[in-house]
């Protein structure tokens, strides 16, 4: 299997990026953030406690995301592979994911991290509320706190799949058709 952990900070492109790696490579794409929206919408226990902390922009507790991500996993008999997005997002997450994979005889293949400055997020999350509809991204407030919370919580899962020898920093500044070649030509070093 190809399992990738497509990673950066908020606005870094993960989910645009996402779409030309489902393409390309037939993976399942798995992003936790759509699918607490999908709950959300459909207002089901699970979206109304996500609900409250996407509001203000933490972390859904690990315990629910991570029975969440397994049982999305789950459901799909016979995957060529995952991309995850939007997780791990702590470093529980991230042992939880590596024991689930294992035992179900599998691993990450590599984390691709895509690497945009502080600046360039904030332009582009508020670009992005204008047709989001996201609360979280029409707030300059909520925005910061994302991206603190990303630098306190969620950096550090980096450093977990480079003690694996599995980090891949990419350029995420571009146009996405460059941006995805580069994700494309990393992959491609990594399977042959
Ligand atoms: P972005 O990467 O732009 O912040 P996402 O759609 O990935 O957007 O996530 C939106 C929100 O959903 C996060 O701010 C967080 O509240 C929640 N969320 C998504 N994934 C996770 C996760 N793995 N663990 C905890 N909370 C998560």
């Amino acid at each position: 299997m190809l399992n990738i952990v497509l990673f950066g900070p908020p606005g870094a492109g993960k989910g645009t990026q996402s779409e030309k790696l489902i393409d390309r490579f037939q993976l399942v794409h798995l992003s936790t953030g759509d699918i607490f929206r999908a709950n959300i919408k459909g207002e089901t226990e699970l979206g109304k406690l996500a609900k409250s902390y996407m509001d203000k922009g933490e972390l859904v507790p690990d315990s629910v995301t991570i029975s969440m991500l397994e049982s999305e996993v789950n459901k799909y008999a016979d995957p060529k592979g995952f991309i995850f997005d939007g997780f791990p997002r702590t470093s529980a997450q991230a042992d939880a994911l590596d024991n689930f994979l294992t035992s179900k005889g599998t691993e990450i293949t590599a984390m691709l991290a895509l690497e945009v400055e502080e600046a360039e997020l904030k332009t582009r999350l508020l670009n992005r509320a204008q047709t989001s509809g996201r609360p979280d991204d029409a707030d300059p407030e909520i925005i910061q706190n994302r991206i603190n919370v990303y630098n306190r919580e969620t950096a550090p899962v980096a450093d977990f799949y480079r003690a694996q020898n599995k980090y891949r920093g990419i350029n995420g500044i571009g146009s996405i058709e460059e941006i995805s070649d580069r994700l494309f030509k990393a992959i491609e070093t990594i399977v042959v």
